[in-house]
């Protein structure tokens, strides 16, 4: 299937028939399935070493969020009861009062923290939690946007707002750093204006991707909380002075939505492309020609996958039945980031056949470098794949369009629209009409813009802040 023409149903059909998810009974619940779970397995390892390099630990909290708990925090439940699933009943009976599925987990977290911190000594307190939430969301889009999804939530409280603060940048660079060099997927960082600030938050900072299809997702993001759960929640500690002040918060995110970022960023018609690192197969075996009538040749790739795996190195032998264009298929579409082929000829000859899953050319190698070959062209291609993306992004970012007409004009003449860099006076009311003649809605403000822009895309006054505007999942 062709991306450049439908690029939706190009994902959902790419997705499953890389065998990653399926659809369930329960509208927007998606089920994973092992390959699609192992994606997502590897973006965790990689996020909670350094989770844990910096400090953090684990911890798990319950699913159920008593309604009252929500209350507290008046913007918190503004934000999110729209959305929240309700458990009303047990065991037959009417429960007294009406628990949330968790949307994200602050409330039940602040109800913990006031017990656990009592001093100076407590803090800084920094966990983080792997889970299930739920968001009861009218459109879905399988790993993009779902009813449940995987995160994680780190959740810390502070002495004060500098070290809250250092806090939410750090796991911001921390995501970014992931995402590059990880996913292979480049991201702006930035601060989300007010009307996309997350729900309880004083700031929230983001980092935003570009997929295939030009629009945006948010890939990961980082809130200071100031004192609002603190005060909610009555988070008190007794500084050195012996005087009671309300710690300061903070909450940092990532989801499964990253698995569907990938797909859309670095996919191509073939089925998925998957960053090495990431890749459940990073190396395919495949005999081929009529290798049942030389058992040396099986023989020999049993041995390679035998050294392979002792190297660490995620491998598959493809030794079924099938035709080897079947198979080159199959592996194409589950996204195999290397092909070694062996046949008859080649292995007379003493070579092997190397091809990479996002390369058109085929390299043959000598068996004796096979390994030293294998390992450079993993390498190499988890850093081509970002090169490209990055060169796919810049060359969709639209940094000379300055009003609200060049903006239709733009979207009217481009298959893919891309994101624009655009000046903002601050005004919720200009975002709004943005948003509503456009579809485009502000990404977030960039620490590094690549222009700076003097006056708003809406009112054409000075701008405030200079923004990224994008169609966004
Ligand atoms: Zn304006």
């Amino acid at each position: 299937m062709q991306q450049e023409n439908e690029f939706t149903k190009w994902y959902l059909k790419t997705i499953q028939d890389a065998e990653l998810m399926d659809y369930t009974p329960v509208r927007g619940c998606i089920t994973f399935r092992p390959d699609g779970y192992e994606i997502w397995e590897h973006i965790q390892a990689e996020m909670d070493r350094r989770f844990k390099e910096t400090g953090h630990r684990n911890a798990y909290f319950p699913m159920l969020i008593p309604e009252s708990f929500f209350q507290k925090e008046k913007d918190h439940i503004e934000g999110f009861s729209p959305e929240l699933p309700w458990v009303t009943e047990a065991a037959g009976e009417p429960l007294e009062e009406r628990l949330a599925l968790r949307p994200t987990s602050e409330t039940m977290i602040g109800h913990l923290y006031a017990k656990w911190v009592k001093s100076y000594r407590d803090l800084p307190l920094l966990l983080n939690q792997w889970a299930n939430v739920f968001r009861w969301e009218k459109k879905t889009l399988p790993f993009i946007r779902t009813s449940e999804f995987l995160w994680q939530e780190g959740h810390t409280a502070h002495e004060n707002e500098e070290e809250a603060r250092h806090e939410t940048m750090q796991m911001l660079a921390i995501y970014k750093e992931v995402v590059e060099n990880i996913l292979a997927i480049p991201v702006y960082d930035g601060t989300k204006t007010i009307s996309e600030r997350f729900a309880g938050a004083v700031d929230t900072f983001s980092i935003e991707a570009m997929m295939k299809d030009g629009k945006a997702v948010q890939a990961g993001t980082s809130h200071y909380l100031g004192t609002k759960f603190a005060e909610a929640f009555d988070i008190k500690y007794l500084n050195k002075n012996n005087e009671h002040q309300y710690v300061h918060t903070t909450s940092w995110g990532t989801s499964t939505r990253l698995i569907g970022s990938v797909i859309m960023v670095h996919g191509d018609d073939k089925g998925l492309v998957l960053p090495p690192k990431i890749a459940p197969t990073q190396v395919v075996l495949m005999p081929v020609g009529p290798f049942k009538k030389h058992p040396e040749i099986l023989e020999k790739l049993e041995e390679i996958q035998q050294d392979l795996k002792a190297k660490g190195i995620r491998v598959k032998l493809d030794d079924t039945d099938q035709t080897a264009g079947f198979k080159f298929n199959k592996w194409e579409q589950k996204g195999a980031a290397l092909r070694v082929e062996l046949g008859p000829r080649d292995y007379q000859n003493g070579q092997a056949i190397v091809k990479a899953r996002d390369e058109e050319e085929k390299k043959t190698v000598n068996l004796t470098e096979l390994f030293t070959i294998i390992e450079e062209e993993l390498e190499v291609m988890q850093g081509r794949l970002l090169t490209k993306a990055r060169q796919f992004r810049d060359a969709n970012s639209h940094t000379t369009i300055d009003s609200l007409a060049q903006l239709q004009q733009h979207i009217e003449a481009s298959d893919i629209p891309g994101w624009v860099l655009a000046g903002w006076c601050g005004s919720a009311d200009c975002e709004q009409k943005v948003k509503e003649q456009t579809k485009f809605t502000t990404r977030n403000i960039p620490f590094h813009p690549p222009v700076q822009k003097e006056t708003c895309i809406c009112c054409e006054q000075q701008a405030q802040h200079t923004v990224w505007f994008a169609r966004a999942y």
